[in-house]
């Protein structure tokens, strides 16, 4: 049977007939399984429409009253984790054990925001001036917008309602059409915490409804994450219509293995961080750099570990990957196997060969190896969002470096090692937001923020923590004097504190 995917708009499914509507997959069996609907302007304005209606009671709703449903969320979600991972998989294709993961880290995202009322607490200077006070408060921004790509229909949602609702603000929610029911099953789960109909919206769709968004006059911050070209159209549309926009961007995350380093770790890690989620991770490794003589040892060691690997369905028991999200992307991937071919690199292991647990509809490519890619190659340059690893051979540790920083993507890195001084100067030298150790995808746990550099972030407020809590607020600061008999008379020189 075919779904249908409709809006959530005022705490309840939409009701109307849409204007277009785009289809939904399996990817590990390539049938279709629901229909979503396209939100046309006018669903925009309903949508937007209901959250600021919403917007003034939410927004003077006691601190107690806000937190007691984030953690009755929490309770929700935590209760649920097993039907949105199975939700995630069966629209995204990432296996069951992945997509559990995703959900753990955006329960992460909600107990964070569950501290709300000792979070957003403001400063007070008593006699700022004589018997004059000052005080901060951070007031809501209002109707804000959350748009997310397809890679993590529910954690990337989870990185910014938690916060935003948590604030005092109401939300509209677009998430990507090509896995939608997860954001669905989220608002739902929202509404049994207790959260006001109309505080959090789910609005479907494409550029139509983020353009509608982006040039809303009541819309009044935009929480974007995706590719960088649509990253930096959305900051720049967003902030030419007067919005706040932090806008989040696409990777091309490097590793880099020191002569020093634990091989095994390191291939371990190449291999995790590289084919885990079949590379459609924002904090993917797409590029190992080998230093120095490790090269052919080290990929010896992913080569062997990349055999093992089962690439199947995601909801079977025992599949460590799935299919790629569509089939447009699997071919858009598979094609850099051919250009990596001709611009001279070594296909080491070619993913067009692996045996596939799966549907013969199915969009899969299994893990494909690339070695001796250098810098001015496609298969470098781009951002190739799937299971494709290149292996660049650097001479020296500062050859390293330099090869990172001139790479216009500054999301996240690693550098694998034993001698703590070359990691500490790595993480002092490298121009890039979220850095492992040893660890090859540091994605920051909840109560610090994630952001990357350069073309991966575009605005100045990284994702959830406290970087959240600041884009999700205005500050106000307060100078108060209450009247006593001494209050003097009429002076127009500048306030001076004495
Ligand atoms: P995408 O840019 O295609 O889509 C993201 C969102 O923008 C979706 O909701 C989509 O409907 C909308 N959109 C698409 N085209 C648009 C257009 N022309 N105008 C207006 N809106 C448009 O990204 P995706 O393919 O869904 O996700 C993968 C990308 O997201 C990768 O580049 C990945 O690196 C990036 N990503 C980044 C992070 C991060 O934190 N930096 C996290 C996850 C994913």
């Amino acid at each position: 049977m075919v779904a249908r995917i409709s809006h959530w708009i005022d705490g309840n499914p939409w009701a109307g007939e849409p204007a277009r509507r785009g289809d939904v997959w399996n990817p590990a069996t390539g049938e279709v399984s629901g229909h979503v609907d396209f939100a046309s302007r006018a669903e925009v304005d309903e949508a937007v429409a209901a959250a600021a209606r919403a917007l003034p009671k939410w927004r003077n709703t006691s601190l107690a009253a806000r937190s007691k449903v984030l953690f009755a969320f929490r309770e929700l979600l935590n209760q649920h984790k097993d039907e949105l991972a199975a939700l995630v998989t069966a629209e995204h294709g990432k296996v069951l054990d992945d997509a559990a993961g995703e959900v753990g880290r955006a329960l992460e995202n909600v107990e964070f925001a569950c501290g709300v009322p000792a979070l957003l607490k403001g400063g007070f200077s008593e006699n700022a001036s004589t018997r004059v006070d000052v005080y901060s408060m951070r007031q809501p921004l209002g109707v804000v917008a959350v748009i997310s790509p397809f890679n993590f229909p529910a954690m990337v949602p989870l990185w910014f309602v938690p916060n935003a609702i948590a604030c005092g603000n109401t939300v509209v929610l677009k998430p990507s059409e090509k896995d939608p029911s997860a954001a669905n099953f989220i608002a739902g789960l929202w509404k049994r915490a207790g959260l006001p109909d109309g505080v959090l919206n789910v609005l479907h769709g494409d550029k139509v409804a983020v353009d509608g968004l982006l040039t809303h006059p009541d819309v009044r911050g935009i929480s974007f994450v995706g590719s960088t070209p649509i990253a930096r159209y959305v900051y720049e549309t967003g902030t030419s219509n007067g919005k706040r926009v932090q806008a989040l961007g696409g990777a091309k995350n490097h590793m880099v293995v020191l002569p020093d380093a634990d091989l095994d770790l390191a291939a371990d890690a190449a291999v995790s961080a590289g084919f885990g989620s079949a590379g459609e991770r924002c904090m993917a490794v797409s590029v190992v750099v080998a230093v120095g003589p490790v090269g052919d040892e080290l990929v010896e060691r992913i080569t062997s570990r990349m055999a093992a690997l089962r690439v199947g369905d995601g909801s079977r028991p025992g599949s460590e990957m799935g299919p790629l999200v569509t089939a447009a992307h699997r071919d858009k991937v598979t094609s850099y196997l051919d250009a990596g071919l001709s611009e001279g690199a070594k296909l080491v292991v070619d993913g067009r060969g692996h045996e596939i647990d799966g549907g013969t509809a199915g969009f899969w490519l299994g893990p494909t190896l690339f070695d001796h890619v250098r810098q001015d190659m496609s298969l470098y340059r781009d951002e190739i969002f799937g299971p494709v690893l290149s292996v660049v051979r650097a001479d020296s540790y500062e050859e390293a470096v330099q090869l990172i920083n001139a790479n216009p993507y500054g999301n996240g890195t690693a550098i694998f090692t034993n001698d703590g001084g070359a990691a500490r100067r790595f993480q002092n030298e490298i121009e890039v937001g979220m850095v492992g150790v040893n660890v090859p995808i540091p994605v920051p746990v909840g109560y610090y923020s994630f952001g990357g550099w350069k073309d991966s972030l575009f605005g100045d407020t990284h994702a959830y923590g406290p970087d959240g809590l600041h884009f999700f607020t205005r500050t106000k600061v307060v100078t108060s004097r209450w009247l006593d008999p001494s209050h003097g008379g009429v002076n127009l020189g500048f306030p001076r504190n004495d």
